[in-house]
């Protein structure tokens, strides 16, 4: 069965234009304000495309890059003048955060209708409801990549590999809101191959490059590889994606796939914030 490769950039690009159009016409543009502590060299680059992203969507951008040791009070100060100020719509603090700063009180301490990530509590525990405010950005982005195969999610049955709070998790319950049968693996898990094998959708966010190899792939799944490992110069994924394509229906590279997809639903989800906050607003 020949594969088809899942175009994380144009599929991105086609959304970040229609954003773009949107905004075009909007008196007030959306605002992202874009946090980074210390110098990891990963960090900066996302830090550069999302900054990238927001400019050619048309929105009004501050950016602070903050000195390594900054105090957890001075930051969460900052975080507390961007909650209230008008301006800025989206909060976005770019992960992870030197050891001496509790992350999740930084995260918690963003307003759910500003936290364009999804990371707040609130916002995580709303996937258990019908009333999602922001939803996680990479989830959302790998609804959209699984749905732009036009391969109905319902029915199905999705195994995710990872269960993290950022984005495993996450993509089970949304997955499973779409009415698939969801199974979770995680390093626990004995025998992966076992359930990776039955996976119509597989979807990967582990970082372990190679993990899955094409053995472990049902023939014509849709494979999702969320993971990003630096290996030298180059980015590659979870998956083993020269010999998995070959088994595959469609699939994910990296990078290329569910990387620029993030990018792009942490815009939609800038605009849908400030929606949400003329919301209150006019209330
Ligand atoms: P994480 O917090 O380190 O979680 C990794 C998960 O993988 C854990 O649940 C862990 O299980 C599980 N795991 C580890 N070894 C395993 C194994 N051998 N078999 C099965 N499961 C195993 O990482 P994360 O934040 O979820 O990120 C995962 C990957 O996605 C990373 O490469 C990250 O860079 C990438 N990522 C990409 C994007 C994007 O936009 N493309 C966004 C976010 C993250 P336990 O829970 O048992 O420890």
């Amino acid at each position: 069965m020949p594969y088809k490769i899942i175009d994380g950039n144009k599929i991105a690009k086609s959304i970040l234009e229609n954003i773009k159009n949107k905004v075009k016409n909007m008196k007030e543009k959306p605002g992202l304000a874009l946090v980074i502590v210390g110098n990891n060299p990963a960090s900066e680059v996302y830090v550069n495309f999302k900054e990238k992203d927001s400019k050619e969507a048309g929105f009004y951008c501050e950016r602070y890059n903050l000195e390594e040791k900054i105090s957890e009070m001075d930051l969460l100060n900052l975080l507390n003048q961007l909650n209230n100020n008008p301006k800025i719509h989206g909060i976005l603090v770019q992960l992870p955060l030197p050891k001496h700063i509790d992350e999740k009180l930084i995260t918690d301490s963003i307003l759910p209708h500003k936290d364009v990530d999804g990371f707040t509590s609130l916002n995580l525990g709303n996937l258990l409801s019908e009333k999602t405010i922001l939803a996680p950005a990479t989830a959302k982005a790998v609804i959209h990549l699984i749905e732009s195969t036009g391969i109905k999610i319902e029915g199905k049955n999705a195994v995710v590999v990872g269960r993290s709070n950022i984005v495993g998790k996450p993509v089970a319950l949304m997955l499973l809101e779409e009415n698939a049968t969801v199974t979770i693996c995680h390093s626990k898990t004995k025998n992966l191959a076992e359930y990776t094998k039955k996976a119509d959708i597989l979807v990967v966010a582990v970082g372990k490059p190679g993990l899955i190899t094409k053995e472990m792939v049902k023939e014509g799944a849709v494979v999702i590889d969320v993971g990003i490992n630096r290996i030298g110069n180059k980015l590659i994924g979870d998956v083993d994606f020269e010999n998995v394509k070959e088994i595959a229906g469609f699939i994910t590279p990296v990078p290329g796939g569910v990387g620029p997809m993030t990018r792009t639903m942490l815009m939609e989800n800038t605009l849908k914030a400030m929606e949400l906050q003329s919301k209150v607003l006019n209330k």
